[in-house]
């Protein structure tokens, strides 16, 4: 593992150390453990951790958009499904740093469901997800709104409850941000951490040399791995154990959690 590496390396290779997060998207009632543990099984198996952003309580009929049918349900139907409705899943989960994605990810009124200026109704929906999260035995560190939007009065709901926000866009201008020491940015007492999407896996191992001074997110989408008849896509998937064989000899690359990073 590369954080051991740099650790008895001592303090220069330490200095010198890139930090990455690694982040799934998605996660919900209805994905197959199986789909996770043979995306991540390779990295959890060298000591490289993963971030699982879950839908606590997926609304099961949800849409993007462009109104098409999410792709991350591999069940379709009416109302929400808990994730403790998955116990296979939720047991796997614990092998993962966990975080709380959203509530159910629905849009209400053609607006994804933190980008509404209802604080009572993100505050209702941050304390249920949590609470879903909770009752299948999972403890969130962190935040992420479905497609990374907010409005000022759902961002500072977030903010109070959780240490740390993922979010992918730039900051938006209203937020009121703190600079302090070292660049780490706060807003409301959270911090906040940058995600940069997903990385293009043609060659996983440029990547990983191409990463720059730390912290760097990747957010993955486990279910783009699949086809419509749920079979795993060799490339992409062979891709990705090639990041994480690159990852695991990585002297200079620390692969790290949110909680490391508070
Ligand atoms: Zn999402």
């Amino acid at each position: 593992m590369a954080s051991r590496d740099t650790r008895t390396g001592g303090l220069e290779d330490r200095a010198r150390a890139r930090q990455l997060l690694i982040h799934d998207h998605d996660a919900n009632a209805t994905t197959p453990a199986g789909w996770l543990e043979a995306l991540w099984g390779p990295f959890l198996a060298r000591g490289l951790p993963i971030g699982l952003a879950l839908i606590p309580e997926v609304r099961l009929d949800a849409r993007t958009a462009e109104g098409e049918p999410e792709r991350y349900l591999r069940e379709r139907g009416r109302g929400t499904r808990p994730l403790a409705a998955n116990p296979e899943l939720a047991r796997l989960a614990e092998r993962f740093e966990v975080l709380q994605h959203g509530c159910t990810h629905e849009r209400v009124a053609g607006r994804y469901e933190f980008d509404r200026h209802d604080a009572a109704d993100a505050a209702r929906r941050l304390e249920r997800g949590r609470a879903r999260l909770r009752e299948a035995g999972l403890e969130p560190v962190a935040f992420a709104a479905p497609q990374d939007l907010y409005t000022p009065a759902s961002f500072r709901e977030a903010a109070r409850r959780y240490p740390a926000i993922v979010n992918g866009r730039f900051w938006p201008r209203w937020l009121p941000l703190r600079s302090r020491l070292g660049g780490a940015r706060r807003a409301f007492g959270a911090r906040l951490l940058r995600h940069a999407g997903e990385p293009d896996l043609a060659d996983p191992a440029g990547l990983v040399d191409a990463l720059g001074r730390g912290p760097t997110i990747w957010v993955f989408h486990h279910w783009r791995f699949f086809d419509a008849a749920g079979r795993a896509k060799a490339r992409p998937l062979a891709a990705l154990h090639r990041l994480a064989e690159r990852l695991a000899e990585a002297r200079d690359v620390e692969v790290v959690r949110v909680a490391d990073l508070l």
